[in-house]
């Protein structure tokens, strides 16, 4: 755990009481703070009372009370902030998040002692992110290297150790974190790819574009790794540069050849390039690599070298950890193979565009899509569907997909068990049965793993 700095025998009021707000508790009292627990739901209260936490609704009053903590999910401006996060505007306690916390609480006076600094790599953008930071991770870990996974994916960033010599730590960022954290400083920072998501938390794209810039906000990282080929990378990319060959920046592309005297790691035809200085650095073939399938993989391998590179690794040392990822669970991941038939589960394709990118990273699709459907549905998906030979849809957004997809076959199949028993009877060599669903998991399931593993256990039945 990182002891939370700066508030020692101060009153700090912890709003949400999940995984994060109980690690921030925690924090905060390792470091000598009184916290002050709320939750709307009774489940939550009761957590922090089990760990012996005072729990009062702090905006009955703020008198004392030197800042909120609060978690991620809970709104802060748009649609409307919370109660208690307005009622803390109005005292003018200033609002911060576990992420705030622990940027300004994880160097400590030991640090004088090592030789080797730890380094925090930050990843944001809408997707990937997951899969960059893992494939992080697994990089480190593959080098022997002390390396820590936290933010959205593995521990709190509050929950984990303080680290020691020459320690990684990755953390995944999303877009509520990033926007309301009152200290971010990463040394690396990666933007994988903007897309719309997300977007009533933010007031629309230019808020969310917003929320991930504050991590390149200007003094802000060391190196920066920017994915350009969305015009928000780009324009990132253009801020951040002095100009073409400041290499602070290192620029990842997988949609066109970057050239010039900077730093970039691109991906073409299944390729993977680094230049500097308008030098050939390394070239890797990424096509049989079993755990990155298809081109939106090959832009999280490049971000992923990139950190590495910046960070000393050689080329061929990272080759060969990025041989050996077996993938996450939930994106793209093979499941199962019968009598040449593949079943691939990517839940986690919950919006069009990461249903896009695993819809044209496989051929002969058997696809199984469809959930809380989002603005506009699946009409975007419309030029990338030449791959689908049939759709199953099921849940809330059956129906309106099945409109959507005009003349490619489909099928209402309303549950996961229906739709892969039907997709695995009508599949043939060589096809791959997807789950991609462009859709929310939350009209039939809890989340998105619920949704995956049941798709896995269906497969499952049948092999
Ligand atoms: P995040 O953590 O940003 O949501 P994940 O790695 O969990 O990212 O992937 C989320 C979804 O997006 C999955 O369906 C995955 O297959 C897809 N995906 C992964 N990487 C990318 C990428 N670079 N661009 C677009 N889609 C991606």
């Amino acid at each position: 755990m990182i002891p939370a700095q700066g508030y020692e025998n101060a009153r700090v009021a912890v709003l949400g009481l999940g995984r994060s707000g109980i690690a921030t508790a925690r924090s905060l009292k390792a470091g000598g703070a009184e916290p002050l627990c709320w939750d709307d739901s009774v489940e939550g209260r009761e957590r922090a009372e089990a760990e012996g936490f005072t729990v009062a609704d702090p905006s009955h009053d703020w008198t004392g009370i030197a800042a909120l903590i609060v978690s991620p999910g809970i709104p802060h401006l748009y649609p409307a902030p919370h109660p208690v996060i307005s009622s803390a505007m109005e005292a003018g306690v200033p609002v911060d998040n576990d992420i705030g916390l622990f940027f300004r609480s994880l160097a400590v006076n030991v640090w004088d002692q090592l030789e080797i600094l730890p380094r925090i790599v930050a990843v944001t953008g809408s997707n990937g992110k997951s899969t960059t930071a893992a494939l992080l991770h697994h990089i480190f870990t593959s080098v022997g290297r002390p390396t820590q996974l936290a933010g959205n994916i593995g521990r709190g960033v509050l929950d984990i150790d303080p680290p020691g010599e020459a320690a990684v730590i990755v953390l995944e960022l999303s877009s509520y974190q990033t926007e309301l954290a009152r200290a971010l400083t990463p040394d690396i920072a990666v933007f994988t790819n903007l897309t719309p998501d997300h977007l009533d938390r933010h007031g629309g794209m230019g808020g969310y574009f917003a929320a991930k810039r504050r991590l390149f906000a200007e003094g802000g990282p060391d190196r920066a790794v920017i994915g350009v080929d969305e015009p928000e990378g780009a324009y990132l990319a253009n801020q951040l540069a002095e100009g073409p060959a400041d290499d602070r920046l290192i620029r990842v592309s997988v949609a066109r050849k970057l050239t010039g005297p900077g730093w970039y790691v691109q991906a073409r035809k299944g390729f993977l390039s680094e230049w500097r200085k308008g030098r050939q650095m390394a070239n890797i073939d990424l096509r049989e690599i079993s755990g990155l399938p298809g081109t939106h993989n090959h832009q999280n391998a490049c971000a992923a070298f990139a950190v590495a590179r910046a960070l000393g690794l050689a080329p061929r040392i990272i080759e060969q950890a990025l041989h050996s990822f077996a993938g996450l669970p939930h994106r793209s991941q093979l499941v199962g193979e019968k009598d040449g038939v593949r079943f691939v589960n990517d839940s986690k394709a919950t919006n069009v565009d990461s249903a896009e990118k695993a819809l044209l990273a496989f051929q002969n699709i058997r696809w199984i899509a469809g959930g809380l459907g989002k603005d506009g549905g699946i009409s975007a998906l419309a030029p990338h569907l030449g791959g689908v030979k049939k759709a199953y849809l099921i849940g809330h957004s059956a129906r309106e997909f099945a409109l959507q997809l005009g003349s490619v076959p489909h099928e209402i199949c309303e549950t996961m068990a229906v739709a892969v028993a039907r997709a695995a009877a009508d599949a043939e060599t060589g096809d791959t049965v997807l789950l991609a669903p462009a859709a929310a998991s939350f009209d039939q399931y809890a989340d998105f793993e619920k949704r995956g593993d049941d798709f896995v256990a269906e497969v499952a039945k049948l092999l």
